[in-house]
């Protein structure tokens, strides 16, 4: 399986599929293991990593939000310490996401050595900014709604990883299935956790990381033109120029699919004409 990054504390692998991130930090005392996908051979791969390198430590498995693609390996983890937010276990939509991974599975012939189930959570996440100690390390989370209900934005302060699900991706635009408001609310507090100038490494749901503090930034920004540019479509009633803005995109096929259910949800909730 591809290593988008192999550092001394912190592996990114990458799926084949969607270019999907799962994050693993490693330290003395324990392993986190952040929302492993996709493949069956992918996933057996990641579990693999996590016996040879999780002996003698306490295990983790952090689940970012909880879309079928991101909660699809879970079965393959038990007993991991689980952490999600608390609307995670709240989701009126958990079921039609394990749905989702069972379609996604019948659709393509996929078989699995592990059940499909929706995650069970020891440690819900709940209310803004709370801290957690994970063995030395100094973790804060906060929460992320906008892209799906349940998101949750994860900073391990200690060694600056920043793994914030499917926001500030450099391969999609915003896809927000939720809520364009709390979207925005959730720019807005990754902007603040970049500004703090404490951020080493950004990992974002699907496409690449980065450390660069400038392209954190652009990502906000960018990420803010868009839902700017579709509210400002939907309210005024003319043309969004969505050839220009796929032109950018590795992959414009699939995307106006998404443009075209976020231009919808803009019109419920800005009430265009
Ligand atoms: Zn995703």
């Amino acid at each position: 399986m591809k290593h988008q990054l192999t550092s001394s504390h912190l592996t990114i692998f990458e799926s084949e599929l969607f270019r999907t991130t799962s994050t693993c930090v490693i330290t003395d005392d324990y392993l986190l293991i952040v929302d492993p996908n996709w493949l069956p051979s992918e996933v057996a791969y990641i579990r693999q990593f996590t016996e040879l390198h999780g002996k003698d430590r306490s295990k983790y498995l952090l689940l970012t939000h909880s879309d079928y693609d991101h909660i699809i390996g879970y079965g393959a983890f038990p007993g991991f310490m689980t952490i999600a937010s608390q609307r995670f276990i709240d989701n009126p939509e958990a079921d039609k996401q394990l749905q989702q991974t069972i379609a996604w599975d019948d659709e393509y012939y996929v078989q699995r050595d592990y059940p499909l189930c929706y995650p069970v959570i020891n440690y819900p996440i709940n209310g803004e900014g709370q801290d957690m100690k994970i063995g030395n390390d100094d973790y804060v989370f906060y929460q992320a709604p906008g892209h799906n209900y349940d998101g949750l934005l994860t900073f391990n302060r200690s060694r600056g990883i920043l793994i914030i699900g499917d926001y500030l991706s450099n391969i999609e635009f915003p896809y927000v299935y939720h809520s364009f408001a709390d979207y925005r609310t959730t720019l807005n507090t990754l902007e603040a956790i970049i500004h703090s100038g404490e951020v080493k490494v950004l990992i974002t749901g699907h496409g690449n990381h980065t450390t660069d503090r400038v392209e954190m930034e652009r990502r906000v920004a960018d990420s803010r033109a868009y839902l700017d540019g579709v509210e400002l479509a939907v309210r005024s009633g003319t043309d969004f120029d969505f050839e220009r803005l796929v032109a950018r995109y590795d992959f414009p096929g699939v995307m106006g699919a998404f443009h075209g259910k976020n231009v919808l949800l803009a019109g419920v909730e800005f009430g265009g004409n």
